[in-house]
């Protein structure tokens, strides 16, 4: 799986290379962690969604 993910990144105002922290496997499938390279703001996705964002 891709540790790196083009995403656009609300903090930047444009696309970043985010790259993952962490991946964990649940029942409903693979949940990630992402962060920014160039600032603190982070999200989750599980499967192929997105399902929240921390800042
Ligand atoms: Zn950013």
């Amino acid at each position: 799986m891709a540790t790196e993910l083009d995403h656009d990144c609300p903090n930047c105002g444009e696309e970043r290379n985010f790259y993952r922290t962490a991946a964990t496997s649940l029942h409903l499938g693979l949940k990630t962690k992402w962060s920014c390279p160039e600032c603190d703001y982070g999200f989750i996705r599980i499967g192929g969604d997105i399902t929240s964002a921390t800042a």
